[in-house]
């Protein structure tokens, strides 16, 4: 129960405590229950949160309005302390821009405590936002701490909530005139980020003095977590701690220890090998960190990210991070400075958006996505924030960045943590038009083979190099779904990420393979090696050009038998592209991707146009659209699924969709309203039962009618799951079609996790049990003359094609960039032969000898 005293009063505002009153009425709980990291982890701050009962924020204190979120859903408030109270309503509400929130002040007006700041429409909040939560808490938590809070009842508005106390550390810190500086090496691997920030500001704010952290020019204070953060201090970064006031030494050398014993995270040391470690030619010693010695030859294993092989010549991306000031030059200055920099890295990107034939419809998504993170009002409002307690601004720039990126980084969603990059981006771009340097990290004159070598390439990076210049990509980090994976897809160069600081050590213009299919990195080859790698590519680049001269002619076995050959897309903007390259249609439209990557469901109108782009992108070819597949490995950060314990076995593809009906039905309506009509049919994942199937019919007829459309909808079944197999003559009934996903169904038939590396060898989708279950599809789909499609990895793998076509199937869905050679090396096959070999893999033990069976009758695959 709560002891504190009654709020609101100027008399109860000493300078060392201030009462804060309930902002708001409803149930006070802790910040911990907050679904916002952000806030859950108190990186914005210490303070509280109430799920309301009431539609109406009231200020908890007197003082100053500092600011009203341009997105209305928050307001800071200063004290006549000094305190910075954040109030924010809901959680993701920033997404609604405005919609429902009636703020009552503006920045700069005085109020007295109880007095209305911003009302808002609970209903139209409770549809929308992910969670009604409003919290309050201390922004300046450097100077205050929360000595007291009620939680874990119900409050009313103005009934005190919250008690903290400071205020005086200025004060304090003329205790002493002592100062001392300690160096110290920061071997957190990843850097110093919110969690171990906040450790270090645990340890630095007892001390009455100042303390203060510097990196590279730059200075935080040490008892703030965003200032230090906003540091973006790396693993292997040398920081220095420089604190004035009584025992300064003693105090600089305890926090040097704690800073090396890792502020709770594990440390890892330099010499340490990283995650992906180099594995050396034998008889090769070579001293850490230093740059490989000419001529050592190494092998360096990461993960790949774009497929390809390259040989070239290593270029050191220049990877130095400008020194910036924290002081501005006042906030209206500040201001303009940044609205400044805006427009102009708005302008380059715009530009560069404008660049004919420079790249694929990914590249031109992700600059779109750039120019949106800059008008982000998270962004901007964070920054001037910063402007406004007098911070210069990039340093506040920076910091609002930073602070993002901590968020991202904390997500267990790893898809969300690979947009980090794109955070960095935009950071550097503004950071660089503010500090007046170029900001290009590529070196201009790159020479031919040129291949990039860096700790993290960002999509800037590349968009800034003229086609065709460079071969390959390798990183230190980064991830396989990074968009500078994707731009490198894009422009046909393969790209090798996560080969942990090992690739740090090769000099620049040093010899390199690339093998991205692999995910290796030759470093040094012999002349003998890469004369036969360059031979690879001349054949591989000649047979490309032949294949593509036919890709887009049916296709035919060599006896007549039509199959089609149409693409996986996961993306919109990748539909043109699969059309040049021969595809006949999209058999599998992996629609989460407008879903995944994003904190709020994405509307009607937002998927329509999306599902329309694929549809022009195709020319009118068939467009089949799986709804949601998400669950299992693919959580939704705005989904309140359950935790599962075994998530791929639980609530994941068609069953997410039959417990959210109205996403289904939004996305039901979306496909329906693709242009022309009929064009799209309707494919349903993770089908276990015919019930399953018929409900999603229904919603699609109930839509279908509801728009008044006469053209039939087709609706197709995935055969993911065995038992979906073995019963594929009762679901053949329901469903226009069936498309077997070889990859959820491998995994499910042969109880091996489709994520375990350690498994993979053996996760092989050409496993005579895997293929039974394809011909019991096949034969059941047959007995309802309902066609069969394989829309799994194993459509994209000429090994497997022959035992498709042999078992009936007659639908190939695979990646583009294979379609020219996969129709090439169906046109040479002959069904009859194809069936035999099918059969005669049904009667095998395992996959390793189906494809000693494939090799042998089709030598050259
Ligand atoms: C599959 O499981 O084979 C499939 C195509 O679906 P996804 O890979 O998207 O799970
Ligand atoms: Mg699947």
């Amino acid at each position: 129960m709560s002891t504190l005293k009654p709020a609101g009063a100027a008399a109860s505002q000493t300078l060392s405590k201030l009462q804060l009153a309930a902002p708001i009425a409803g149930w006070a709980t802790v910040l911990e229950e907050v679904p916002d990291p952000a806030f859950a982890q108190r990186m914005v701050g210490d303070g509280i949160a109430v799920d309301p009962t009431s539609a109406e924020l009231r200020s908890p204190c007197d003082g100053v309005v500092l600011s009203v979120h341009a997105s209305r859903h928050a307001c800071t408030l200063r004290t006549l302390t000094g305190a910075e109270i954040l109030l924010h309503i809901g959680i993701d509400t920033v997404s609604l821009r405005g919609e429902g929130f009636t703020p009552h002040v503006s920045e700069g007006q005085s109020v007295r405590t109880g007095e209305p700041l911003i009302s808002f429409d609970m209903d139209l909040l409770a549809r929308k936002a992910r969670s009604l939560m409003t919290v309050m808490v201390v922004a300046n938590g450097d100077a205050y701490t929360v000595t007291h809070r009620v939680q874990n009842r119900s409050v009313a508005t103005g009934e005190p909530l919250l008690e903290i106390s400071g205020g005086e550390l200025a004060a304090q810190a003329e205790t002493g005139t002592e100062t001392a500086e300690c160096r110290v090496r920061l071997l957190i691997p990843h850097g110093l980020h919110a969690r171990p920030a906040a450790a270090f500001v645990r340890h630095a704010r007892p001390y009455p003095g100042t303390i203060h952290v510097g990196l590279k020019g730059r200075s935080a204070n040490g008892k703030s977590v965003v200032a230090l953060m906003g540091l973006g201090a790396h693993h292997g970064d040398t920081l220095t701690l420089s604190v004035r006031g009584g025992r300064a030494a003693q105090v600089a050398q305890e926090l040097a220890e704690q800073v090396t014993l890792g502020l709770g995270d594990a440390v890892r040391p330099l010499a340490e090998p990283s995650a992906a470690p180099a594995e050396k030619a034998p008889g090769v010693a070579v001293a850490p960190a230093q740059p490989f010695a000419p001529g050592t030859e190494v092998l360096l294993k990461g993960t790949l990210a774009a497929a390809g092989l390259a040989v070239g010549q290593a270029v050191r991306v220049n990877e130095e991070e400008p020194a910036l000031s924290q002081q501005g030059r006042g906030p209206q200055e500040e201001e303009r400075r940044l609205a400044e920099a805006l427009a102009g890295v708005r302008r380059d990107i715009e530009a560069l958006l404008q660049t004919e034939g420079k790249g694929s419809a990914a590249r031109t998504e992700i600059f779109q996505a750039h120019l949106a993170l800059l008008d982000d009002p998270e962004f901007t409002g964070a920054a001037g924030q910063g402007i406004a307690i007098g911070q210069s601004a990039e340093w506040a720039w920076k910091a609002a960045i930073e602070k993002h990126v901590q968020v991202l980084h904390s997500l267990a969603d790893p898809l969300l943590q690979e947009r980090m990059g794109d955070l960095r981006d935009i950071g550097r771009r503004v950071i660089a038009s503010l500090t007046g340097q170029d900001g290009a990290r590529v070196p201009a004159n790159l020479p031919p083979g040129a291949i990039l070598v860096a700790n993290e390439l960002l999509p800037s990076d590349l968009a800034a190099v003229p086609p065709g210049r460079l071969a390959a990509l390798c990183t230190a980090r980064g991830g396989p779904t990074s968009h500078v994976a994707i731009l490198a897809a894009g422009m046909g160069i393969p790209a090798v990420v996560a080969l942990g600081e090992g690739v740090l050590r090769v000099p620049p213009g040093a010899p390199l393979i690339v093998n991205g299919d692999r995910g290796e990195v030759h470093v040094h080859p012999p002349e003998a090696a890469r004369e036969s790698t360059q031979n690879t590519l001349r054949a591989r680049a000649a047979r490309r050009k032949t294949d593509l001269a036919t890709a887009h002619e049916d296709c035919r076995t060599s006896d007549g038998v039509r199959i089609e050959v149409f693409a996986n897309l996961g993306r919109p903007g990748d539909a043109a592209s699969a059309a040049a390259q021969g595809a006949e249609g999209c058999g599998l439209l992996r629609s989460e991707f407008l879903f995944l990557e994003r904190l709020t469901a994405p509307s009607e109108d937002e998927q329509a146009a999306q599902y329309q782009e694929s549809a022009t992108g195709l020319q009118n070819r068939p467009l089949i659209i799986r709804t949601l597949d998400v669950g299992g490995d693919k959580p939704l950060a705005y989904l309140p699924l359950p935790a599962e314990e075994n998530p791929v076995l639980g609530l994941r593809g068609v069953r997410v969709s039959l417990r959210y009906p109205e996403l289904l039905r939004t996305q039901v309506r979306a496909i329906l309203r693709v242009k022309p009509e009929g064009v799209c049919r309707i494919l349903v994942p993770m089908i276990t039962s015919a019930h399953e199937l018929q409900a999603v019919r229904a919603v699609v007829e109930q839509e279908r009618r509801a728009l008044g459309y006469a053209a039939p909808v087709l609706v197709g079944a995935m055969v993911e799951v065995p038992v979906a197999a073995v019963l594929a003559d009762r679901l053949a009934v329901h469903a226009d079609f069936l498309s077997i996903g070889t990859n959820d169904l491998t995994q499910y038939a042969l109880a091996m996790d489709r994520g375990n590396a350690y498994l993979a060898p053996q996760l092989d989708s050409l496993h005579p049990g895997v293929l039974r279950l394809v011909a019991q599809t096949v034969e059941g789909a047959s007995k309802h003359g309902r066609p069969v499609a394989v829309c799994g990895g194993i459509a994209s793998d000429p090994q497997a094609a022959p035992l498709l076509i042999g078992l009936g199937v007659t639908e190939l869905s695979a990646t583009p960039a294979v379609i020219p050679g996969l129709k090439a090396f169906i046109r040479t096959l002959s069904l009859a032969q194809c069936q035999e070999a099918a059969r005669a893999a049904l009667e095998l033990t395992n996959g390793d000898e189906v494809r000693a069976l494939v090799a042998r009758t089709w030598q050259s695959q």
